[in-house]
Order: C-alpha cells, then sequence, then structure tokens
C-alpha cells in the first residue's frame, strides 16, 4: 500500500486533515503538542487505498524533543511514497520554513494550503500559481476543517507519488551554495541516501547527523577549513537558517496579498489577549474561569440561587425534581444530569430486585446481583453525566486556543518550581487522564522536567478519581450535613494542585536539577471550539468509561463480592458474616498500616472496607468508589434508620469515620500509585528501571505522608503549625544536603 506522510508545523491543521481523510476520530485540539506520535488511517477515494500518517508538528527537520525525533526519523526512514507538506495559510511565511527543508529531500511532496477559509475571512489572498512555479512543488489550496480541496490534493499527491522527484534547496548562492554543493557531492561518492539533505544538516553541524555520519562529517571539516574566509563567523546553523529566510521573504511571501491594515488596528485576538493574559489579572481570571467550571458541574446551589427559593417552594415541585430543585437551592447542570441517572438507576436495580424476589430467587442471588453487581456499576456509571461535563468545559478552553495562553501566564510563576511553561499543557491533561498526559511529556526537551512531570501528573486528579471525590463528599455532606460538594471537590483539587507543586520544587532542587530551556511556545489564535470535534471527543470518553465499566469495574465487583462471601475454608457467607470473609481477614491484616490516616483500626470491625478499595484503586481507579459501594451496601445492621440510606453513609455511620479521616482518605486515593494503565505509561516514558522504581515509591510516600498531614490537621487544627515548622526545616536540611554534594562534584570534576 502507498504511503502519504503529513508534515508540518504543529497546530497548521494536520490531525484535523487526517480525520476529515481517513474518517478517524485523533484528538484534535488547539495548541501545539497535541500530537506526539504518528498515527496511521486508510484512504479510500484514489485508485488505491492509500495509508495517512499523521505525524507530531515540527517546525525542523533538526529535532529537539522525542516527538520531533518521531516525525522526523518517519520521514526520512520509512521513505513515504508522497509527503503532504501542510502550511497554515494564515502563518504563511513561518510555515514555508519548513517546506524549504523538506523540498531537500529526494521524495515527492505537494503543499496543501491549509485554512483558506480563515484566510479568506481575513480578506487575505495566495497567488498558489505563482507559489507553485516558485517552490517548484504542487500547491493545493484547502480547509482541512470544511473539507474542501481534500479530493483534488489526494490527487495531485498521487499523481506525485508516481514518479520521482529530484531535491531542490534554497540555498544555492554564495559561499554557502559552493560550500552545500562540494559536501553534496562528495556524499554522493560515498553512495549516502538524500546526499543533499544530509549535506546541509552536516554543515549546520546537526548534533544527530554528525554522530551518524562521521566520516563525512570529516570531509565537511576539511570544506569548511577552505571556505573559512568567504563565510562570515563560525554559526552556519544561524547562516543557514537566514539564507532560508531570506529566501523566503524575497520570493515567496509577495505571493500573499495581504489586507491593509490599520496601524492602530488591533485583531479580535489581540483585544481578547488583552484582558485574559493581562499581567495581574490573568491568573486570578484563571482561577476564577476553574471554579466556574467546578460550580457548573458540581453545585448543588448553582450560581448561588439558594437563599431565592423558599422551602415551601421548593417541596411544592414535588420530589420529582428534587434533583433540579437541591435542597434549597437549584443543582447546577452536572448535579441535575447526574440525579438523572441516579432515579434511572434506582428504578433499575429495585425492578431487578422485586424481579428476582418474585421468581423466588434465593436471598444471596439477590444480595449479589443487586447489591454486589449493580450497586457497584451503578455507583460509577451515575458519575458519567458529571466526568464528561467537566471533561466538555476544559476541552472547550483548550480548542478555544486559552490553555496556552495560561501555559505562557504560568511559565514565570513555574519557573520558580523548576518548571516550563510547556509542562503546564500535560498537566492539564492530568485532568482528563494521566496515561495521554504522560505521553504528552515528550513535548519537554529536558529529560529531568520530564521525569518531574510525570511524577507529579497523577495528582492533577484524572476522571476516573472524580467519583472518589464526588461520592464521598456527597455522602459527608449527607452524614454530617457540611459542605457543598463543588467546595470541597474544587479543594481537592487545589490540594492535588500543591502538592504537585511542591514536589516539583523539592525535586528540582534534589534528585532532578537541571537547567530550563527557554520557553518557546507560539500562541495559537484564538478559534471557536467546533461542535463536531467536541462531540468526538465526548463520544469516545464515554465508550472508554462504558467500556471500562464492562470489563474491569465489573469483573471486579464480582470478585469483590466471592472473596467477601467465602470464608478461608470456602463456607458461604451471608451479608452479616461478611467480617470474617477472607477479603476481610486480609483487609484487617493490612488495616493497621491506615490508622495513622484516621481510616485504620479505629474504624473497628467494618473499617477494611476502606481498605480493600485502596486497593482495588490499583487496577483502575474507578474501582475505589465501586468495591466501595458494594460492599457497603451488604452491610447490614440492626438499626432500621442505618438500613434506609445510602450505601457510602451507611458505612460512614458504622464505622464512625470522622470527616478528617475520609478526606484524607480522598486525598490518599488521589495521590498514591495511579491505576496500572497510568504505571505501565509510566514505565515506558522513564530513561530507565531505577527512576521508575524510585517513582513508585516516590507515590507511596507521598499520599501516605499527605493525607497524614490531612488527617491530622483535620483532626487538630494547630497541629497545622507543628508540621509548617517540620517541612520548612526538612526543606532546607535537604537543600543544605545537596548543595554539599553539588560542591563535592565539581570538586571532583
Ligand atoms: P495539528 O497540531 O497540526 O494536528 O492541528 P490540529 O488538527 O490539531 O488543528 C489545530 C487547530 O486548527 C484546531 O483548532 C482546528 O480546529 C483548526 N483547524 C484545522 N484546520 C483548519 C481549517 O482548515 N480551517 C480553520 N479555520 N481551522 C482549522
Ligand atoms: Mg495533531
Amino acid at each position: 500500500m502507498k504511503k502519504f506522510a503529513l508534515a508540518g508545523n504543529p497546530n497548521c491543521g494536520k490531525t484535523t486533515m487526517f480525520n476529515s481523510l481517513t474518517g478517524s476520530t485523533a484528538h484534535v485540539g488547539n495548541w501545539p503538542g497535541v500530537t506526539v506520535d504518528k498515527r496511521e488511517g486508510v484512504y479510500k477515494k484514489c485508485p488505491e487505498p492509500i495509508a495517512i500518517v499523521d505525524l507530531p508538528g515540527i517546525y525542523s527537520l533538526s529535532p529537539y524533543t522525542s516527538e520531533e525525533v518521531i516525525a522526523r526519523d518517519f520521514i526520512m526512514d520509512e521513505k513515504p511514497d508522497c509527503i503532504i507538506n501542510i502550511v497554515d495559510a494564515t502563518n504563511f511565511e513561518r510555515n514555508l520554513y519548513l517546506t524549504t527543508q523538506l523540498m531537500e529531500i529526494d521524495r515527492p511532496v505537494v503543499v496543501a494550503l491549509n485554512m483558506i477559509d480563515a484566510l479568506d475571512k481575513n480578506g487575505e489572498k495566495i497567488d498558489e500559481v505563482t507559489l507553485s512555479k516558485r517552490l517548484g512543488l504542487l500547491v493545493v489550496k484547502v480547509s482541512a476543517l470544511k473539507e474542501t480541496g481534500l479530493e483534488e490534493l489526494m490527487n495531485v499527491a498521487y499523481e506525485a507519488s508516481k514518479k520521482e522527484r529530484k531535491s531542490t534547496t534554497v540555498l544555492k548562492d554564495g559561499p554557502l551554495g559552493h560550500l552545500i554543493g562540494d559536501v553534496t557531492i562528495a556524499l554522493k561518492g560515498q553512495n549516502i541516501d538524500n546526499p543533499l539533505f544530509h549535506a546541509i544538516k552536516l554543515v549546520e553541524t546537526d548534533e544527530i547527523e554528525v554522530r551518524s555520519h562521521a566520516k563525512a562529517f570529516e570531509v565537511v571539516e576539511e570544506f569548511k577549513k577552505v571556505f573559512k574566509d568567504e563565510l562570515f563567523g563560525n554559526d552556519l546553523e544561524a547562516i543557514i537558517a537566514d539564507g532560508r529566510y531570506k529566501y523566503i521573504t524575497t520570493n515567496y511571501s509577495p505571493t500573499l496579498t495581504k489586507r491593509r491594515q490599520n496601524e492602530a488596528e488591533m485583531t479580535s485576538s489581540d483585544k481578547v489577549d488583552r484582558v485574559l493574559t493581562h499581567r495581574i489579572w490573568g491568573i486570578p481570571i484563571f482561577l476564577v474561569i476553574l471554579f466556574a467550571i467546578f460550580h457548573i458541574t458540581f453545585s448543588t446551589n448553582f450560581l448561588f440561587l439558594g437563599g431565592l427559593f423558599s422551602e415551601d417552594w421548593v417541596s411544592c415541585a414535588g420530589t420529582a425534581f428534587e434533583g433540579v430543585f437541591g435542597e434549597g437551592g437549584i443543582s447546577s447542570p452536572g448535579v441535575t444530569l447526574q440525579s438523572l441517572v441516579v432515579v434511572g438507576a434506582d428504578a433499575v436495580m429495585s425492578l431487578v430486585e422485586s424481579g428476582l424476589v418474585a421468581i423466588g430467587s434465593p436471598d444471596w442471588v439477590v444480595g449479589f446481583l443487586v447489591n454486589g453487581v449493580l450497586e457497584g456499576l451503578f455507583s460509577v456509571l451515575s458519575f458519567v453525566p458529571q466526568i464528561l461535563v467537566l471533561f466538555l468545559l476544559f476541552s472547550i478552553l483548550e480548542d478555544s486556543g486559552y490553555m496556552s495562553r495560561i501555559a505562557f501566564i504560568l511559565d514565570k510563576f513555574l519557573r520558580k518550581f523548576g518548571l516550563s511553561g510547556r509542562a503546564f499543557m500535560p498537566m492539564i491533561m492530568g485532568f482528563g487522564c494521566s496515561v495521554p498526559a504522560m505521553i504528552n511529556t515528550r513535548t519537554l526537551a529536558d529529560e529531568k522536567e520530564k521525569v518531574a512531570t510525570i511524577r507529579v501528573i497523577p495528582f492533577f486528579s484524572c476522571g476516573a478519581k472524580l467519583p472518589i471525590l464526588i461520592g464521598i463528599a456527597g455522602a459527608m455532606a449527607v452524614s454530617f450535613g457540611i459542605g457543598n460538594a463543588d467546595l470541597v471537590t474544587y479543594g481537592m483539587y487545589l490540594l492535588g494542585i500543591v502538592v504537585a507543586l511542591v514536589c516539583v520544587l523539592l525535586m528540582r532542587n534534589t534528585t532532578l536539577k537541571g537547567d530550563l530551556p527557554p520557553f518557546i511556545m507560539e500562541l495559537p489564535t484564538y478559534r471557536m471550539p467546533q461542535f463536531k470535534s467536541l462531540m468526538r471527543l465526548l463520544w469516545d470518553k464515554l465508550k472508554h468509561f462504558i467500556k471500562k465499566a464492562f470489563t474491569i469495574i465489573l469483573a471486579s465487583t464480582i470478585v469483590i463480592w466471592f472473596v467477601s462471601h467465602f470464608s478461608f475454608d470456602w463456607q458461604f457467607l451471608s451479608d452479616e458474616q461478611m467480617d470474617m470473609s477472607i477479603l476481610a481477614s486480609i483487609g484487617k491484616f493490612i488495616q493497621p498500616l491506615f490508622t495513622p490516616l484516621g481510616f485504620g483500626s479505629q474504624c473497628g470491625q467494618w473499617g477494611w472496607m476502606f481498605v480493600v478499595a485502596c486497593f482495588m484503586g490499583l487496577l483502575a481507579k474507578e474501582n475505589v468508589i465501586s468495591a466501595f459501594s458494594s460492599l457497603a451496601a451488604c452491610i447490614v445492621v440492626a438499626n432500621p434508620e442505618i438500613m434506609a440510606m445510602d450505601a457510602i453513609p451507611k458505612l460512614i455511620a458504622v464505622t464512625g469515620a470522622s470527616p478528617a479521616a475520609l478526606i484524607a482518605f480522598i486525598a490518599f486515593n488521589m495521590l498514591t500509585i495511579p491505576c496500572m494503565a497510568a504505571v505501565a505509561t509510566a514505565r515506558g516514558e522513564m530513561p530507565d528501571k531505577k527512576t521508575f522504581n524510585f517513582t513508585i515509591l516516590f507515590w507511596l510516600v507521598v499520599s501516605y505522608s499527605v493525607s497524614m498531614m490531612v488527617y491530622v490537621i483535620g483532626t487538630a487544627w494547630w497541629t497545622v503549625f507543628i508540621f509548617a515548622a517540620v517541612i520548612v526545616v526538612a526543606f532546607f536540611i535537604i537543600k543544605a544536603f545537596f548543595k554539599d554534594k553539588d560542591k563535592k562534584a565539581e570538586v571532583k570534576a
């Protein structure tokens, strides 16, 4: 099968084009660095099917980061039959810089002038016929988003792929051109593929090239000596870059007719930026927006209208609307959706229960299916609406281009902790799922910054941990009458962020010291988030979630029910006897470990359920709440008041777990070793086994100590001073220790 590669700058629309051509649903986002790995699909409208490969964005063929290496290696080693170079027409000149490099490869290259729709809107025009002549490449105008010109592009590329293409370069003039010409001939003599391309890279003294063509580089050094006097200075990389830009401005730029712009006129993007990226207000605005997101998703007192409606009015609306008009307030859209799912789930459960009873099923079957399986499943599924709402709102922020600006504003702030603004994007992605977030750290050039970022990504609480937060926060509101779920959740998210920052600061000052590269990230233009791509994202997320629910979560729930209803000598146990089960015995054995965190031995006979939930979370974080709920639902106690309660409040009542212990429980699960999938990803992205092992230890230590702090401070608030003092002293000791070590290392060197 023929293979066409999509190559271009970050954010020029490669993935959008890929999706349009192949009907895939790969993630499109309005910020550089969304695609960090290559992806393949098939285009079927040419005479033969064609494999299309979406590559990470690159500015040049000299890679700095691992995603760039992926793109370059593919282009150089896998020899695609045609390279489709996507050029963002609204960023014309800068995008052509890469084009001048792609044309130096002996491969068919076709230029796709993308975002023509946006160019039109700006009132600008490109003369593609002249441009094509001057480039010596075929040019097709397209809009990947509006799906115009794509068929023509593919036909042109298909025809081009049948012919050989000889490389050309814009660096032909002067002594530089001469030098490149001579080196090319020398490389040709050595039978090296793509002699022109390698010649230029060798003249640039590109690190990777010099390593892989050591012999040829000696020749270059000789040539360089000959031309020494004719070349100004020695920074050939800069001279070459300059040569390319000069050529672009004199030959290609004139094909673009710009709109005559009033000097004082600002684009609307600039106007918006004046407010949103304000030096002082930028960060507060961001925090308010974040809170608004949590409020829309979790609040049971939407827009704080609670006081406006009298109790009578609410009760008059009837119980059917209980979810919409919560106690004394209106539910936010997220909570409203959730309560609808809960109503549905409850109906299904009681239907199944009465059905089973009617056909005379034994008690244990009813218990197993209703309390064990359904309760566990629904406890997770009922949070899906809120996860989706949260995810949707975050996606809108990303797609509009706002998040990239926050990365930009936060760069200075993050630098104080030893991270660059670039690390912000993967961290924010962590709110969705740690797995893609960890993979996205490939955009970070510094290895140590990458390791530090991967370690703290799980602290940015992911979608699967959300049910733990809301489930417990909601149950706390019921049991103790405290807190609105949005405040508790927002607070827990902030706790995760603070812990992440402190840990990064510590690591970057001790084991992961390193210099930060300067932060260069272009700000994408503000764009209207695309409804289609948002819906696609949500649909993907929903599918993923449902799949997980009916595989790993369902299986875990069933296993848990069995090991909690059999004793070691394989005696079947009823719900009342559950605390003699296999699971209970193991849980009780480990339970004391969690006593300092508040949900250990002090929780008595049923406290092992907390322990079991934590362990089940290692498979998938949704398991924490499903295991918890299905076990708790089985608790049968004499007290009729407790019997009528929901699963988690019931457990809180029988264990006497305090609010501080419950918050500590959330904190522990949020910060501890993430799920299996994330652990495997972290292993793959880490440089070596030792770093990985240390990472696991790091997660355990951090979760345990932070959670203990939460519990102790929550129990006796004045201990906060003791902890603060200990932390400050510890920090200085560690810092001094590492300074000493550095000095010794310096002396040795
Ligand atoms: P990639 O980084 O090159 O893969 O770029 P993406 O495909 O992720 O797209 C980046 C942004 O550009 C997204 O917000 C897209 O919606 C937008 N975009 C892509 N193609 C077009 C187009 O033809 N016209 C317009 N107006 N926007 C586009
Ligand atoms: Mg992409």
